[in-house]
C-alpha cells in the first residue's frame, strides 16, 4: 500500500483535521506536506462540499449547500526540486472510495444557489444517491441503470505564480464587472468568508483569501477540469508555476458524463488518490507547455454501443447562433433527456444519467457554419432495457418513481 501522506477523518469538518487542506488557489498557502521525485504516496480527499451532503432522500441539503465552502483540496504537496519552467509528472496509479463511505452522491444545483448547465430547464435542487459495488454503481434515485464508473479526479492541479494569479483575477474580474448581479453568476470572484487556507492565520491569512482565485473553473494550472479520463491508470504533465509545484487533489468522482451537465453531476464521493510523481527538469519551457497535457489511461470501462444525440446551435426560442458548440451540447442533453423520458424517467432522472454515466460528448462538427453540431454518446448497455427506437414504441419501463420524485 502507498504510504499515506495527508489523511482525513470524515467526521470532522475539513478546518480540523490533523492536516489542513485548502479550498483556494494562491502560492502564499504553504505546501503541508513534502515529497520526492519517485516517491509512491496515498492521499486521502473528502468529497468536494466538505461532508455536507448526506445519504438521504431529500434535496435539501443541496438547495442550501454553502458553495463558499468548496472545493475542499487536500495539499499543497511540495516535490523537492521542483521549479518554475519544470513539467511535474503525475501519475493516478489508482482512486478509489474510502472504505468507510461506499456511496456518492449526483446533485441538481437550485437557480439561485449554484445553477449549472440546464438550469432554465431544471431551477429546483435535486438529488440521487449512488452505492458502489466494486466497480459498479447503482442508484435507488434511477432505476433500472447500472454501470461501470470512470473514477477520476474533479479537481487536481498546481499553485499558480503571483503573476499568474494576477492574470487571473483580471481577467475574471473583466468578464464578471459586465453583470456583477447575474444569477447564476458570471465568475466566481474571490471570497473570503469560509476561506480555508491551510496553516495561514492572522493578517497573512486575510491577505491571502481576499486574493485567492476560487477553485470552480479550471485554469492554466489544470485545477476543476472534470476530466472524466483523469482516471486511474493516467498520467499528467503539469507546467510548474513555484518552487515545489505545490501539487492539490479533491473532488473526486466514482464516475461523470462528459461535461458534468448537472454541475454536481459527477457521482462526487470521499475517496483516496494513490500517486506517483517525477519531473521533466524544464519540461515546461522544452515542450512549450502552458496548459496541462493528459495521457489516457489503459484502463477505463468498455461499452460497444451507443445511441448518439445530436444538438444544433439553435437557442431556446428558436434562434440561429453562429458556431455555438456551447448551446448546440445543450440542445444534444436536452434532446435526449426528452427521449428518455418516454421511458418513464422524470426530467431530473435523464440530467442525472447524463451526468453521471461514462457518456461521450463530442464536438463532432464545427466548420459548417452556421451551426456546430455537437453530440452526446449515451451506452445502451447501461439501462436493463432497450432504448433503442423501434417500430412497437417505449415502453414505460420506470413506473412508480417515489423515492426519485421525493427527492426532487
Ligand atoms: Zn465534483
Amino acid at each position: 500500500m502507498a504510504a499515506p501522506v495527508f489523511q482525513v477523518d470524515l467526521d470532522k469538518p475539513f478546518d480540523q483535521q490533523a492536516k489542513v487542506g485548502h479550498n483556494r488557489w494562491h502560492p502564499d498557502i504553504p505546501a503541508v506536506v513534502s515529497v520526492r521525485p519517485g516517491d509512491v504516496f496515498r492521499v486521502e480527499c473528502k468529497d468536494w462540499t466538505d461532508g455536507q451532503i448526506g445519504n438521504n432522500d431529500t434535496a435539501d441539503d443541496v438547495r442550501d449547500v454553502r458553495l463558499s465552502r468548496v472545493h475542499v483540496l487536500s495539499g499543497p504537496i511540495a516535490v523537492e526540486g521542483a521549479a518554475p519552467g519544470d513539467l511535474l509528472v503525475v501519475d493516478l496509479l489508482d482512486i478509489h472510495a474510502l472504505d468507510q463511505a461506499p456511496w456518492g452522491y449526483t446533485g441538481l444545483f437550485e437557480r439561485t444557489n449554484g445553477g449549472g448547465f440546464l438550469t432554465n430547464e431544471f431551477p429546483h435542487a435535486h438529488k440521487a444517491i449512488w452505492d458502489f459495488g466494486g466497480i459498479y454503481a447503482t442508484s435507488r434515485h434511477v432505476p433500472r441503470v447500472r454501470f461501470a464508473g470512470i473514477i477520476h479526479t474533479g479537481q487536481i492541479g498546481v499553485a499558480p505564480s503571483t503573476a499568474l494569479l494576477a492574470k487571473w483575477n483580471q481577467r475574471e474580474k473583466e468578464l464578471y464587472d459586465t453583470d456583477p448581479n447575474r444569477i447564476p453568476p458570471l465568475v466566481a470572484p474571490p471570497y473570503p468568508e469560509n476561506a480555508v487556507l491551510g496553516p495561514l492565520r492572522g493578517t497573512e491569512f486575510e491577505r491571502v483569501a481576499r486574493e485567492a482565485a476560487r477553485t470552480v473553473p479550471a485554469r492554466e494550472n489544470n485545477g476543476n477540469t472534470d476530466i472524466k479520463n483523469m482516471t486511474r491508470g493516467s498520467r499528467l504533465f503539469l507546467p510548474v508555476f513555484v518552487s515545489g509545484a505545490n501539487l492539490s487533489v479533491g473532488d473526486i468522482h466514482f464516475s461523470q458524463g462528459d461535461g458534468e451537465i448537472s454541475f454536481c453531476g459527477a457521482i462526487e464521493m470521499a475517496g483516496y488518490v494513490d500517486f506517483h510523481v517525477d519531473l521533466i527538469k524544464d519540461g515546461a519551457n522544452t515542450y512549450g507547455v502552458t496548459s496541462p497535457i493528459l495521457q489516457t489511461s489503459p484502463l477505463e470501462p468498455r461499452y460497444t454501443e451507443y445511441l448518439a444525440f445530436e444538438g444544433i446551435s439553435i437557442d431556446d426560442t428558436g434562434k440561429q447562433l453562429y458556431m455555438d458548440a456551447t448551446m448546440a451540447y445543450k440542445r444534444a442533453c436536452l434532446n435526449a433527456i426528452e427521449y428518455l423520458k418516454k421511458f418513464g424517467y422524470s426530467g431530473e432522472q435523464a440530467c442525472v444519467i447524463l451526468g453521471t454515466a461514462p457518456v461521450e460528448g463530442r464536438i463532432s462538427g464545427i466548420v459548417d457554419f452556421p451551426n456546430a453540431c455537437c453530440t452526446v454518446f449515451v451506452p445502451t448497455e447501461i439501462f436493463d432495457f432497450d432504448i433503442r427506437p423501434s417500430a412497437g414504441g417505449p415502453q414505460r419501463m420506470v413506473e412508480g418513481n417515489e423515492l426519485a420524485r421525493a427527492s426532487s
